[in-house]
């Protein structure tokens, strides 16, 4: 097994399914601005996540900042630091203050007891991450939030599809993002999308998106442009029939993991709890005295070409640019998961023997 084995893999449909998708694009010359692709995809997409509203963007990150912005943000946003850039990088390029919350050592979501001793008067949300397709306490988050009048945007990135005693996730907060990156469970390779209840925030987001034009010729907003194109949303379009599958496929492989990992001292998996349905999007591991460190096992695994990652390490809060900009809060239990753990390679093609070898490695 020379070859390289990375932490992902996109997935993608047949070549024929995706020529057959694109064709009538050649008949219609119509590549952008809410086709009729899109339109589709944003229909199949409400079906799929079980949700009144989808709104479609280029990719997550400006559907996050695009979601700060229609909501009305200001002053203090309550968030983790063990997160991807994308959360923490929203937050501050729309003038906001990130407030950094410390995480679960379990799940490693927000910390919700220590929500509210950071509310002040300038906090206007809290913007929870789902990390790892791990829901976060939204019941808990929900009353801090109506009890302090805050919005509730969440990073939804790594959550697509993932049920709560069959709720949708895509249910929960005023807002919640989703990426539907290359490297993400379902994705249009670059492409993002907002979903929520409230059916007013369609038309503000349709204008956000496409440079705050509302009607013909009124410009409402100051914005810029964040729309999907066709290409995109066939992409969406064919990769959506083959999730299932694709989460099934997963699904072997994380159980695998789980059975070879699982008794062995000082490693810790983080196994989703009950009522939960998993995507099984990625596989953490945390080395908690274990006989080699984080790293030395993430250079015993790149020795024989396969690659893991320190995801999420850094805390979003380290970032050198961040430095002297605001006061950044000491999140311990973050810096601990931020330290140990090491995402293994998971992806819907990955064999169980590629499994086996990668765990033998670890163990030897
Ligand atoms: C991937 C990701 C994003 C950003 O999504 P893009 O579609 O790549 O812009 C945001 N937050 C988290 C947690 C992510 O993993």
């Amino acid at each position: 097994m020379k070859n390289k084995i990375q932490v992902t893999r996109s997935s993608m449909p047949p070549f024929e399914e995706y020529i057959e998708e694109i064709r009538d694009i050649w008949e219609t010359h119509w590549l952008t601005n809410m086709g009729v692709k899109h339109n589709q995809l944003e229909k199949q997409l409400e079906d799929y996540l079980k949700v009144p509203n989808v709104s479609l963007f280029t990719n997550g990150h400006l559907a996050l900042e695009i979601a700060i912005e229609a909501l009305e943000l200001t002053g203090e946003v309550i968030t983790t630091p063990f997160t991807f850039a994308s959360t923490t990088q929203a937050i501050v390029r729309k003038g906001l203050t990130p407030v950094f919350c410390d995480i679960n050592p379990d799940d490693y979501t927000i910390q919700t007891e220590s929500i509210e001793k950071l509310i002040t008067e300038k906090t206007s949300a809290i913007i929870p991450v789902h990390v790892y397709g791990n829901i976060c306490n939204v019941t808990e988050i929900e009353r801090i939030a109506d009890k302090y009048n805050l919005k509730v945007i969440y990073d939804a990135a790594h959550a697509f599809g993932v049920t709560m005693d069959g709720e949708s996730v895509a249910n929960y907060g005023d807002v919640s993002m989703f990426s539907f990156h290359a490297t993400k469970v379902f994705n249009t390779i670059e492409g993002g999308a907002l979903t929520f209840k409230d059916s007013k925030l369609n038309e503000i987001l349709n204008s956000y998106k496409n440079f705050g034009i509302t009607s013909g010729k009124t410009v409402e907003y100051i914005a810029g442009n964040a729309k999907m194109n066709e290409f995109q949303a066939a992409m969406g379009l064919c990769n959506l029939k083959h999730v299932d599958t694709e989460i099934e496929k997963r699904k072997k492989i994380y159980n695998r993991y789980i059975e070879l990992l699982n008794d062995i001292k000082g490693i810790r998996l983080s196994i989703p709890k009950d009522g939960i349905k998993s995507n099984y999007a990625y596989f953490p591991i945390v080395f908690e005295n274990y006989k080699y460190n984080r790293d030395e096992v993430l250079e015993k695994l790149s020795n024989e070409n396969i690659y893991a990652r320190k995801y999420f390490y850094p805390l979003t809060s380290e970032f050198s640019c961040y430095q002297h900009s605001f006061k950044i809060q000491e999140t311990p239990v973050a810096s601990y998961i931020a330290d140990r753990v090491l995402t293994l390679p998971l992806f819907a093609d990955l064999s169980l023997e590629e499994v086996e070898k990668i765990c033998e490695i670890i163990k030897k």
